[in-house]
């Protein structure tokens, strides 16, 4: 049965969102790596959206897009949200923020693996900063949700109209910011003439891959997600994708729930926890930048990329196989991480 990406693009139109991409971010083959004899004749493709052009790019603009959409239908002035120090999700609300002409208040907490200088003080805090926001760091043991609860009733006595976004913006609304990307990444395909075997994401707070799966189970596409967990353990990330799946599908009128089998989440390339350096995230980061010039992040990106080279290297798909792996942005989070590549 062919895909029905039209019904999936109109069931999105129901939904506020403002413009923060220039367009559909490309797909482009990976041509050198491709001919890797140890690829197993497997066609790598990468989708750019570490090419959205605002605040040094990333995923989170897409989700960002449904979320400042809903902040302004609520007469909102101020964004709030959470996350770690090198926080992708923070830096871009900071600067979505910064050019819709918003304050922005950012709960930032400390990484249990890294205390370094760069990772203090370098990559995504040293540009929230730079666009103006307001960063709140937590001491270690201080939660997140119950300090913003606090923050926003301030906020609130203030006069202000805060409106808070979730860690990774992966609120159902966020989340239809990756429906809309699998209807972009449909149209595209149907260009290129091609149909992609799997596409492949990093799983942090799970908006990527719930928002992607939504969008081709609306679409019903054949094509498999799977996403890499490197946050949660691989139990914990397969229920809240599947959750928040359901979430995002019911605001797109589809009931239908999605059974676990169709969720495909792999916890193998964590490591021992969320930012912890692995050496496969290493070789991914170095295979990728030496072999084609392009750039992933140590937290998401490289962990993703190791996985894939792995399912590929020991031959868990055919020749021939096209293969689209979503480069998520992040790389600020590349100069926190020096020590890591030293
Ligand atoms: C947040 C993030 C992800 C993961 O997206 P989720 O929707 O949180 O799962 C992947 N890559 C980068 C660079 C990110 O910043």
């Amino acid at each position: 049965m062919p895909h029905n990406v039209n019904h999936l693009d109109a069931a999105l139109t129901a939904y506020p969102r403002a413009a923060l991409l220039e367009g559909p971010t490309p797909i482009q083959k990976l041509t050198r790596l491709s001919q890797l004899p140890e690829l197993n004749g497997c066609n790598l493709y990468v989708k750019r959206d570490d090419l959205t052009g605002l605040g040094g790019g990333g995923n989170k603009l897409r989700k960002l897009e449904f979320l400042l959409g809903e902040a302004l239908a609520e007469g909102a002035d101020t964004l709030v949200t959470w996350g770690g120090f090198q926080s992708n999700h923070a830096r871009l609300t900071a600067a979505v923020a910064a050019r819709q002409g918003l304050a922005c208040e950012l709960i930032l907490t400390p990484s249990a693996v890294r205390t370094d200088n760069d990772f203090c003080h370098n990559g995504n805090v040293l540009l929230d900063d730079l666009f103006g926001a307001k960063v709140h760091r937590l001491a270690r043991g201080v939660t997140p949700n119950a300090y913003a609860d606090e923050l926003v009733a301030k906020l609130k006595d203030q006069g202000k109209k805060p409106f808070v976004m979730p860690l990774g913006g992966s609120s159902p609304r966020g989340s239809l910011g990756y429906a809309a990307c699998a209807a972009e990444i449909l149209h595209q395909a149907d260009a290129l003439g091609l149909q992609f075997d799997q596409i492949i994401v990093p799983n942090g707070s799970a908006g990527t891959h719930s928002g992607l799966l939504a969008g081709v189970t609306l679409a019903r596409s054949a094509t498999s997600i799977v996403g890499y967990s490197v946050l949660a353990d691989e139990d914990q990330a397969l229920a809240t994708t599947q959750e928040k799946t359901r979430q995002t599908l019911h605001l797109l009128n589809h009931e239908a729930t999605v059974g676990v089998s169709a969720i495909n989440v792999d916890g193998s390339q964590r490591g021992e926890a969320y930012g912890a350096p692995t050496e496969a995230m290493l070789e991914a980061v170095r295979l990728l930048a030496s072999q084609e010039g392009l750039l992933i992040d140590p937290v998401y990106g490289g962990k993703a990329f190791a996985g894939m080279l792995a399912a590929v290297r020991r031959g868990d798909f055919p020749a021939g196989s096209n293969l689209l792996f979503v480069m998520t942005g992040g790389l600020p989070g590349l100069f926190a991480y020096r020590s890591a590549f030293a």
